[in-house]
């Protein structure tokens, strides 16, 4: 059975104190909650954090991941981070192709493609975002757009490597605006990347692939979104800052 996730990206907030407080928190709360089994917390802060939060979970309350990784093995390339150093620091997830980094840092498919690669090479799993801008959405593309983003970034893998990725769909007219995508909109498109992942690798690979939503994801619709059959938990921005709301979100299964 496929895992249901609820993943938190912290992108670039909290000074180390308020990472500190803010896992401290999770900790607590997760004390006086009892999440589904089947149920996969992961909490993702900025670099400079992931030992201490590490050091807190011991994996047994959430799962650690980076939000970002080199596309290089290692070497003379000032300021990244590379796939070798998280596995040696024992981090089993990482974001790759966040739509921020697609447009900021003009990752490209080719790009998430080099990442995913470097990932699995070292033992992490990647969390591979997918989804359209606005315009794209207007204009009836977003199938066509998903499709691209899938087909270049991960369809080189063979399936067994492509057992071990999450896809994250995140409609990008949806991150950190407060607008989120219908339920509906949500199982359409959840349905159609299973869809592709069933064409390429056969049906038994896309029922195990864990596909998450993001996108203004809180508690207050999450149980909506993820009563949808294709869609198999979380990526939480905003709502991942705050322990209350990011554990409320994991309840809604
Ligand atoms: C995200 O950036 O991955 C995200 C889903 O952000 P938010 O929940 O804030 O929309």
């Amino acid at each position: 059975m496929r895992k249901q996730i609820v993943a938190g990206n912290w992108k670039m907030n909290k000074t180390f104190t308020e990472a500190d407080d803010l896992v401290n928190d999770i900790m607590n709360k997760l004390e006086s909650v009892s999440l589904k089994p089947e149920t996969q917390l992961i909490v993702c802060p900025p670099f400079p954090f992931l030992e201490m939060v590490s050091d807190y979970s011991d994996d047994s309350y959430f799962e650690v991941g980076a939000q970002n990784v080199s596309d290089q093995e290692s070497g003379a390339y000032t300021g990244e981070v590379s796939a070798a150093m998280l596995e040696s620091m024992e981090i089993g997830y990482c974001i790759v192709g966040h739509s921020e980094r697609r447009a900021y840092y003009h990752e490209t498919d080719a790009i998430v493609a080099a990442k995913v690669n470097q990932l699995l090479k070292h033992g992490l799993k990647p969390i591979v975002c997918c989804g359209e801008v606005l315009e794209e959405r207007e204009s009836n593309q977003q199938f066509e757009v998903v499709k691209h983003q899938i087909n270049d970034g991960l369809f080189h893998l063979t399936a067994e490597q492509f057992g071990e990725v999450v896809i994250a769909y995140e409609p990008v007219w949806a991150i950190g605006t407060g607008k989120t995508a219908t339920p509906e909109q949500a199982q359409e498109m959840h349905a159609f990347i299973r869809g592709l992942i069933a064409e390429k690798y056969g049906k038994e690979v896309a029922e195990e692939t864990s596909i998450l939503y993001g996108g203004s994801c809180k508690p207050s619709n999450a149980k909506e979104l993820f009563a949808n059959k294709d869609v198999d938990g979380g990526l939480i921005g905003g709502a991942s800052l705050k322990a209350d709301d990011f554990i409320a979100i994991a309840e809604q299964f």
